[in-house]
């Protein structure tokens, strides 16, 4: 049902999440609450969630890195937490700028193989943009391209940044984009690429896409430039409803972000990683320094990651009705955070998500 963000209504696919449920009736989910705003909106979730009567437990982690052996690595507790629950929920985590730091997100992805990176737009009724009838699925290859980490001085004032390109990647995040189109009911796949200009790596990418496309008769395929599809998402997004665009990771980055855009910023968008074993889901939008601990933040984003989080996890009902009372309170436009023109506090919204339930 395209009503959901991330659908998964076939019983099979309900079955590939490997999850089990306590003795109590619920299920174990990690939690990492992130940095900046991150605790604020987690506590949104939990207190929305409890509720609801979702049958979630949390198990809360800590990701701060530390050094073992002279490397930056998570902490083994939370690679324990996640690898045991195979799903977590995640608020955003503040990457310092600058030489010698290792992105705790990029980690968090190479460490689950996380390689499909999910991230649906929908207008939201009541959020007033130009268009209103916005309805995308982006899917970024989430482990290598651009962000694969290679860089080098190759002599001083000139670096290099290597883009890795891998059949084997390609194939997987595809191959993953044209199952969710089927189980989804979108009709077409589309790759988005530069393969004008980066012949070789985006080559290989478009090349393995047209050999997936084999095996799924029953969707369309067809590729389009990244510059294409800027400049024709925000003239008329409403072509890309019916598709799934698929696409290297800065490309996938970048486009989702202006998708976000169109349905009025980052407050509204919810993201999956997902991994053949585990899936991270997050929301799009980072720590915002700027406002937390101010009690300002939306958490929206996150609350609709939680949502995609209980669809891969078959628990629609509660994800259905979590999402309507979301629905219901955005629409209704009275109890609104400030990023979409509102004057509620985070947990003011989050009580009134409560009394829509
Ligand atoms: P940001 O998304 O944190 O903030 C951009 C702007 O959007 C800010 O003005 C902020 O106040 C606003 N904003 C973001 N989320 C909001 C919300 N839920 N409610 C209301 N307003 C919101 O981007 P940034 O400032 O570029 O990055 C800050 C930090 O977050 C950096 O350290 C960056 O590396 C990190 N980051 C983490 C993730 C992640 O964990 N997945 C993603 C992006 C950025």
């Amino acid at each position: 049902s395209q009503s959901r963000f991330y659908s998964v209504p076939a019983e099979d696919k309900v079955a590939k999440f490997k999850g089990t449920k306590g003795n109590d009736g619920l299920y174990t989910v990690t939690l990492i609450e992130g940095d900046g705003i991150g605790p604020e909106i987690s506590q949104s979730v939990k207190d929305i969630f409890a509720a609801a009567g979702a049958p979630i437990k949390w198990e809360p982690v800590d990701v701060t890195p530390r050094l073992k052996d002279g490397k930056t690595v998570i902490p083994d507790e939370a690679i324990e937490s996640v690898t045991k629950n195979f799903v977590a929920l995640k608020g955003p985590l503040a990457t310092p700028v600058g030489k010698g730091h290792v992105s705790l997100n990029l980690t968090l992805r190479r460490t689950f193989n996380l390689f499909a990176n999910v991230r649906p737009c929908k207008s939201i009724a009541g959020f007033k943009t130009p268009y209103d009838n916005v309805d995308t699925v982006l899917i970024r290859e989430n482990t290598e391209g651009e962000y694969s980490g290679i860089e080098h001085v190759v002599v001083d004032g000139v670096v290099q940044s290597i883009k890795l390109i891998t059949r084997e990647a390609s194939e997987r995040v595809l191959r993953f984009a044209f199952q969710y189109a089927e189980d989804v009911g979108r009709r077409k796949v589309r790759a988005v690429h530069k393969a004008t200009i980066m012949k070789m790596s985006d080559g290989l990418f478009l090349k393995t896409a047209r050999d997936v496309s084999k095996d799924f008769p029953n969707i369309e395929f067809d590729a389009e430039l990244l510059d294409n599809t800027c400049l024709k998402m925000v003239t008329d997004p409403t072509p890309y409803n019916d598709k799934v665009l698929v696409m290297p990771n800065l490309y996938g980055d970048i486009l989702s972000d202006m998708c976000a855009g169109l349905i009025g910023g980052l407050g509204l968008t919810p993201s999956g990683n997902i991994g053949d074993e585990c899936s991270i889901f997050e929301a799009v939008h980072g720590s915002a320094p700027d406002i937390a601990g101010k009690g300002l933040a939306n958490p929206t984003a996150l609350l609709l990651s939680s949502i995609m989080m209980l669809q891969h996890m078959g628990l629609n009902q509660h994800a259905d009705r979590i999402q309507k009372a979301i629905f219901k309170v955005l629409a209704e436009g009275k109890t609104i955070t400030g990023d979409l023109g509102g004057k509620a506090k985070t947990h003011e919204y989050a009580n009134a998500v409560i009394k829509a339930l």
